[in-house]
């Protein structure tokens, strides 16, 4: 939940009937003035920055600032409380229009990228994947992988400085890592700030490398991690490992790894999320006798008594004996097997004589369709 109230017309000094005008000029000034290419490594700045274009994005649309005048700032922290606009999102893609407006007129140059502060940043999030059993996915199992993992260079400790030097002040931004240049346009003399293409932003530059890292600063090495696998998970489901992704630049925490379960198929199971399917053939005799057989589910074999007169294509569903839920593994789905009856296609003499004689018995008419008979269906 944001602060409950904020005042934006006292965020951008205006006063409640400004025009749209007046609401303009009073954020390019702000934003002019606290902008972060401005103000590297200024946390204050960079939050009056922020409360500035937040307080614009809202004023500066007739739309929102009427909801704004009518329910307050509530009407946009997402919560949804008057019906408000959902997650409106101050540092994402709904500020292009404002970025492209606004600093279109401030620095000439249209949007800028915002991943150029000299602040920290996170690392990327890495992405492996891991084969495992159809049995493993249901029950859970600990893995090791093995990654190439970018560490901190021992020689340098990071710095990508070569030992007894030190990465020196970049010259051509004195170290801000930026450069500034007037520029004249349409509004005006204007400032233009660009990253330091020297230094890249970071306001040091490196003139003698570190030979183990080339002025890396990290080395990669192959590195195994251990994976718990939870229970549940199916094929494509990625379990995260915080932390063991690339590793963040200016102090930026490392990004996560994330591991992908590629799970293999079953010769006999099949599954969809918490159910498992199998097909189990059974005699005809003890199809039409009934009698116990044995089934196999990821538990071991269970006894199962087949009723007599069971048909071909039965389902049977045995309670319990499907994937635990990933969430809650005390949770889990059911084992469905369908009886098939099978035929047996090659008998001996002695077999086919007893079956003439059963079938004497029942006048060369399958027992099911001795109703239909009576019905004079068959002739
Ligand atoms: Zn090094
Ligand atoms: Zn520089």
């Amino acid at each position: 939940m944001a602060e409950s109230k904020k005042d934006y017309y006292e965020t951008l000094g205006v006063s409640k009937d400004a025009d749209d005008a007046a609401i303009k000029k009073a954020y390019r000034a702000l934003a002019k003035k606290y902008h972060p290419d401005t103000n590297p490594g200024d946390a204050a700045a960079a939050e009056k920055f922020k409360q500035a274009s937040e307080a614009y994005s809202v004023l500066s649309d007739s739309d929102k600032r009427r909801q704004y005048d009518q329910f307050g700032s509530a009407a946009f922290d997402g919560s949804g409380g008057a019906g408000g606009f959902g997650g409106f999102d101050f540092n994402g893609a709904d500020m292009g229009d404002i970025f492209g407006d606004i600093f279109g007129d401030i620095f000439g140059g249209g949007r800028r990228s915002s991943a150029h502060y000299n602040g920290p940043s996170r690392g990327a999030n890495v992405r492996t994947s891991i084969r495992i059993t159809f049995e493993e996915a249901i029950f859970g199992c600990e893995k090791e992988i093995e990654i190439n993992y970018k560490e901190e260079c021992a020689t340098c400790h990071g710095s990508g400085a070569k030992a007894g030097t030190s990465p020196v002040t970049c010259p051509k931004c004195n170290g801000k890592g930026k450069i500034m240049y007037t520029q004249q346009s349409f509004f005006g003399q204007v400032q233009n700030v660009q990253t330091c293409p020297d230094c890249g932003g970071t306001g040091t530059i490196i003139k003698d490398k570190c030979p183990d890292c080339y002025g890396a600063g990290y080395i990669t090495k192959r590195k195994k991690f251990k994976v718990t696998i939870p229970g549940g998970i199916d094929n494509g489901q990625s379990v995260r490992l915080g932390g063991a992704g690339e590793p963040g630049t200016n102090g930026g925490e490392r990004g996560d790894l994330l591991v992908e379960a590629v799970v293999s198929n079953h010769p006999i199971f099949k599954r969809q999320d918490t159910s498992i399917y199998s097909t189990v053939s059974i005699s005809f005799a003890k199809a039409a006798l009934g009698g116990a057989i044995r089934i196999k589910t990821v538990d071991g074999e269970v006894e199962y008594e087949v009723k007599a007169g069971t048909q071909t294509d039965t389902k049977v569903r045995l309670k319990g004996k499907g994937v635990p839920s990933l969430r809650n593994r005390a949770v889990r789905g059911d084992h469905y097997v369908t009886l098939v009856v099978s035929v047996p296609e090659r008998l001996t003499e002695v077999q086919k004589e007893a079956l003439r004689k059963f079938d004497d018995t029942m006048n060369g008419i399958a027992p099911e369709a001795e109703k239909h008979k009576k019905k004079g269906l068959f002739k």
